[in-house]
C-alpha cells in the first residue's frame, strides 16, 4: 500500500483510524489543532491538557464492551498500557449483585463482557502514546485544518488535500494534499460547510436529545474503599425529570453526571453550584454512598455541556459520493447520545470498516459504496436504539414536568409492551442469562435487542409477566425524590 493518508483530528476515532490503517500499511499523517498531552501521568492531563478542540474531554467517559474486545483483538499491549496508567477491567462477574453472584457459573461469551473503568485522559493519553511509536504514523500538532481542497471528477468531486488555517501557514504551509483524506475532526466538523460551499451539499438527519449534561469529579479519600457494586439501588437511573450516573475511574478519583431536561430551568441553574450539586446527588440513594461526609474530595466544580443530538451524516447521496477519496468517521460522520456510552465504541468500529474498506476495494466510488453499505449495515441499528431511547428520554422528562402519570398503556398492544418491559426490567436483575443478554445489547456485542429472539430468554421473561406488572414494575422505578421534592431541596439549600 504506498497510498497516504491525512486524518483531520487525532481524537479517538483519528488515532483508532490511524492505527487500523497503519496496521493495513497505509502512510499516515494527523492534523490536530490542539497541543500535544503533557508529559506525566493522568492527573497531568485531566487537570493540565488544555483541550478545546474536545470539548467533552473532562466529562467522564463508559469504555463499553465493543471497544474493549476490539482493542483486545487487535492491540493486546496497548491495553497493557492503559492498565499500567491505572485503567481497571470489570468484568462480567464484578458487575453482579451478590445474589447472582452466588449463583455465578461462567458461560461462553462471558469473556467479551467487561469494560474499561478509567478517565478519558488515560484513554487518549495512553493511545497517543502508543501510535506516536509507530514508524507509519505522523502526528502534527497546532495545526488548525481549515478548508477541503477537491477537483471535478465526472458529476461528484475527488478529494485532493486540505487547506491550513492562515495562523498555521508560516509553519505547515497553505495546503496539504494526499491520496485520501479522513476528517475526524468530531462533532464540531467544518467539512460539511466546506463540501457543500462547493456544490456537494451534505445531507443530515439531526435530533436534539433536549438535556444538559452536567459533569463533577471527585476522589476517595487514601484508604477509602469504593461503595459496592450491583447493590439494590443502582448508582445510575432516570428519575423522570432528572437522569444521574456515577462513573468509578482510575487512581481513586470517580465522576457524577446530572443530565436535565432543557426546560428544567431552576434545577439547570441550582446544579452549577458545587453544594447543590452534591446535595443533589447525595438525595439519590444510589449516589449517597459515593459521597460520604468526610470521604472524598471535590476535584473539579460541576461544568456542563449542551448540543446533546443524534446526528448521521450521508456522504453518499442518491447513489453517488458527494467526493471520492474523502471520508468522514467519528462524530464527524455520526453521533449519539452520550449518556449511552457509545461515541467511542462506535467510532473504533467505524475506523476499523474504512480501514478494511481502503484495504480491500480499489476503485474510489466503490470505495465510497461499500464504506457507506458497511456503516449502515453495523452502525445504524445502534443509532435507531439510541434515537429512541431519546424520544422515550424527552417523553418521560415532559410528563414529569407537568406531573403527569407515566406509562399507563392506551391501547392493550402498547399495555403489553409496557407490561413486557416491566418483566425484562425484573428478570436482568434476578436472572443471569437475561441480563448477559442485555448486557450484549449494552455493551453493543450484539445488535440492539437481538438477545430477545433467544427462546430461552422469552420464556423466563414471559415467566415474569405471569407474576403480575405490579411486582415487577418496582425494577423500572428507582428510588429519589420526586420533582417537587428536589426543587424543595435546591430552594432551601440555596437560602442556605
Ligand atoms: C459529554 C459527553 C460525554 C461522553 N461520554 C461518552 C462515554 O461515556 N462513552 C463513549 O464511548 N463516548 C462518549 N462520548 C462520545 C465520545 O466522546 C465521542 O464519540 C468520541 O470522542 C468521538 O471521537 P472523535 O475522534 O470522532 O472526536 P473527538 O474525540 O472529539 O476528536 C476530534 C479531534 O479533532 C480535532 N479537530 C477538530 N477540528 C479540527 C480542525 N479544524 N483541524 C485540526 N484538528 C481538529 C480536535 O481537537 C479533536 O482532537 C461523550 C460525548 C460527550 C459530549
Amino acid at each position: 500500500m504506498n497510498e497516504r493518508v491525512l486524518i483531520v483530528g487525532s481524537g479517538i476515532a483519528g488515532m483508532c483510524t490511524a492505527l487500523a490503517l497503519s496496521s493495513k500499511g497505509f502512510q499516515v499523517q494527523m492534523l490536530e489543532r490542539d497541543s500535544a498531552p503533557p508529559e506525566g501521568d493522568a492527573d497531568n492531563a485531566f487537570f493540565d491538557w488544555q483541550r478545546r478542540g474536545a470539548a467533552q474531554f473532562r466529562h467522564p467517559h463508559a469504555f463499553l464492551g465493543l471497544m474493549c474486545n476490539l482493542l483486545e483483538e487487535n492491540y493486546p499491549d496497548l491495553l497493557e498500557e492503559f492498565y499500567a496508567a491505572g485503567a481497571r477491567r470489570i468484568e462480567f462477574q464484578d458487575m453482579l449483585s451478590p445474589e447472582l453472584e452466588s449463583q455465578y457459573v461462567p458461560a461462553p461469551g462471558d469473556e467479551k463482557l467487561w469494560v474499561l473503568m478509567c478517565r478519558r485522559a488515560i484513554i487518549e493519553t495512553v493511545l497517543r502514546r502508543y501510535v506516536e511509536r509507530l514508524p507509519d504514523i505522523e502526528i502534527l500538532n497546532g495545526i488548525h485544518i481549515d478548508g477541503l481542497i477537491t477537483e471535478p471528477r465526472g458529476r461528484s468531486l475527488r478529494a485532493v488535500g486540505v487547506r491550513v488555517r492562515r495562523d498555521c501557514v508560516a509553519e505547515f504551509g497553505e495546503t496539504l494534499h494526499a491520496d485520501v483524506i479522513v476528517d475526524a475532526s468530531g462533532r464540531t466538523t467544518h467539512f460539511p460547510r466546506w463540501l457543500e460551499a462547493q456544490g456537494a451539499p451534505v445531507t443530515e438527519e439531526n435530533d436534539a436529545a433536549e438535556i444538559v449534561y452536567y459533569t463533577r469529579h471527585y476522589r476517595l479519600n487514601p484508604g477509602v474503599s469504593e461503595p459496592p457494586r450491583g447493590g439494590k439501588e443502582r448508582s445510575a437511573g432516570d428519575l423522570g425529570y432528572l437522569k444521574f450516573g456515577v462513573f468509578p475511574g482510575d487512581n481513586g478519583n470517580f465522576a457524577i453526571i446530572v443530565c436535565l431536561h432543557n426546560g428544567e430551568a431552576e434545577l439547570r441553574e441550582a446544579v452549577k453550584d458545587g453544594s447543590s450539586f452534591d446535595a443533589i446527588c447525595r438525595s439519590i440513594p444510589g449516589v449517597a454512598p459515593w459521597l460520604q461526609e468526610g470521604q472524598f474530595v471535590a476535584t473539579t466544580e460541576p461544568f456542563g455541556i449542551g448540543d446533546i443530538r443524534a446526528v448521521w451524516r450521508h456522504f453518499v447521496v442518491d447513489g453517488r459520493p458527494l467526493a471520492t477519496n474523502f471520508f468522514a468517521v467519528g462524530d464527524a460522520a455520526l453521533r449519539t447520545n452520550p449518556l449511552y456510552g457509545r461515541g467511542c465504541s462506535t467510532g473504533i468500529l467505524h475506523a476499523h470498516l474504512l480501514a478494511e474498506v481502503l484495504s480491500e476495494v480499489s476503485d474510489p466510488i466503490s470505495r465510497a459504496l461499500v464504506f457507506d453499505q458497511r456503516t449502515e449495515a453495523e452502525i445504524r441499528p445502534i443509532f435507531t436504539a439510541s434515537l429512541r431511547e431519546d424520544q422515550n428520554g424527552i417523553k418521560r422528562a415532559l410528563a414529569s414536568h407537568q406531573d403527569m402519570p407515566l406509562e399507563q398503556g392506551k391501547s392493550l398492544k402498547s399495555w403489553l409492551g409496557l407490561a413486557f418491559g416491566d418483566a425484562l426490567a425484573y428478570a436482568a436483575r434476578n436472572n443471569l442469562h437475561v441480563l448477559r443478554g442485555m448486557l450484549r445489547t449494552v455493551n453493543l456485542l450484539e445488535k440492539p435487542g437481538d438477545f430477545l429472539k433467544d427462546s430461552r430468554t422469552r420464556l423466563i421473561i414471559l415467566g415474569y409477566m405471569l407474576r403480575g406488572r405490579k411486582n415487577n414494575a418496582t425494577a423500572r422505578v428507582q428510588n429519589g425524590p420526586d420533582r417537587q421534592q428536589m426543587l424543595e431541596l435546591v430552594g432551601d439549600q440555596s437560602i442556605a
